[in-house]
């Protein structure tokens, strides 16, 4: 299989994110991508290509191009406005709730605020999603990433896996966070859209639900979402991904949460895998992209579920029945100790091996 692959994640190498106003060592560090990128060298059978440069154009097509521009400039500024800071994280977001009562074009016409602080909030969703100087960089070739595994699976490869991080599935229109910047899925399944005139499916496999793929796609009939994950009631991003969300207009019916309970098995992980690929394979089109997470995994630091290796290989294998070609795209996954044996996993299922 290829994998697409580029150092340029390095730049993104934070070291603490904050969790519930707690300064902690990051959990999305520079680390898993080269723990997973080592485990395939060390099986063997794949090959490794470097991304190629796509611009700005695929992006714009589902982000805000104020959110290009500020991701762009955020470090920039920190360094301007003399910010003592080792890396960039909001405290203060335009929550819906600062504009209740208020019309709805009131909030949507308020300006950008011109201080970094408050672009960081402007443009973000939590504070887990910590900037540094090359983050921008790293959040581009990401993107790169993404799009140049669709070109190898358009121009024939039954599937292709594109070790993206920072990861993307959480980033919305106008919006980073959850340790994303610009939504890679999203941006290769708008990419395969365009380019073959087809519709698309996106399966999330990643532990947390897609909120911004779900938000992008949201109006769209012709992307399908589809997302096993914690139920949000107890789990991030907690205020999207119940079973309810379906879409709107274009898109109604075009959206499906699964949402889980805490301690989920192999074998009812399964099941919902099978619901959800039942609905992959109901509608018409030849390519699904996969926001692949490993943080469903038993031991993940962050999540809750109890997934084993061995389940990873039979996802895999199911994804590749459906006959689809598969753009697979790496999302979470935080224990480094299994995220190579549980990414060889799943290829080589994918892989049918
Ligand atoms: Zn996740």
């Amino acid at each position: 299989m290829k994998v697409v692959y580029s150092p340029a994640h390095l730049g993104h190498d934070v070291t603490h994110e904050t969790y519930l106003g707690q300064p902690i060592p990051a959990h999305e560090v520079a680390e898993r991508a080269e723990i997973i990128r080592a485990a395939l060298q060390h099986d063997g059978g794949y090959s490794f290509h470097e991304p190629t440069e796509h611009g700005e154009d695929p992006i714009t097509a589902v982000h805000d191009p104020g959110l290009i521009r500020f991701l762009a400039e955020a470090w920039p500024a920190v360094q301007r406005e003399r910010l003592e800071r080792p890396y960039l994280v909001a405290d203060t977001y335009p929550t819906f709730r600062m504009f209740e009562g208020m019309s709805p074009g009131l909030a949507a016409g308020q300006p950008e605020p011109r201080s970094v602080a408050g672009r960081v909030g402007w443009w973000g969703l939590d504070t887990s999603n910590p900037l540094v100087e090359g983050t921008y960089q790293a959040a581009r070739a990401a993107v790169d990433v993404a799009l140049t595994t669709v070109d190898l699976v358009l121009a024939g490869e039954q599937a292709a896996y594109g070790l993206c991080r920072p990861p993307g599935h959480h980033a919305a229109r106008s919006m980073a966070g959850g340790y994303c910047f610009f939504n890679n899925a999203a941006i290769a399944a708008e990419a395969i859209v365009r380019a073959t005139g087809e519709r698309v499916a996106i399966l999330d496999v990643d532990y947390h639900h897609g909120n911004g793929s779900q938000q992008i796609f949201w109006r769209r009939g012709d992307v399908f979402y589809a997302s096993i994950h914690a139920d949000p009631a107890r789990q991030y991003p907690f205020f999207l991904g119940y079973a309810h969300e379906t879409g709107e207009g274009p898109g109604s019916g075009e959206n499906l949460n699964l949402p889980q309970q805490a301690g989920l098995s192999d074998e009812r992980y399964l099941v919902a895998v099978d619901r959800a690929l039942e609905a992959v394979v109901a509608r018409p089109g030849s390519v699904i992209v996969v926001s692949l997470g490993f943080d469903t995994y038993g031991q993940d630091p962050i999540g809750d579920f109890a997934l084993t290796t061995a389940v990873y290989a039979e996802v895999g294998r199911r994804v590749a029945a459906t006959g689809r070609r598969l753009v697979i795209l790496q999302e979470g996954g935080y224990y480094r100790p299994a995220l190579g044996q549980n990414t060889v996993a799943w290829l080589r299922g994918a892989d049918g091996g």
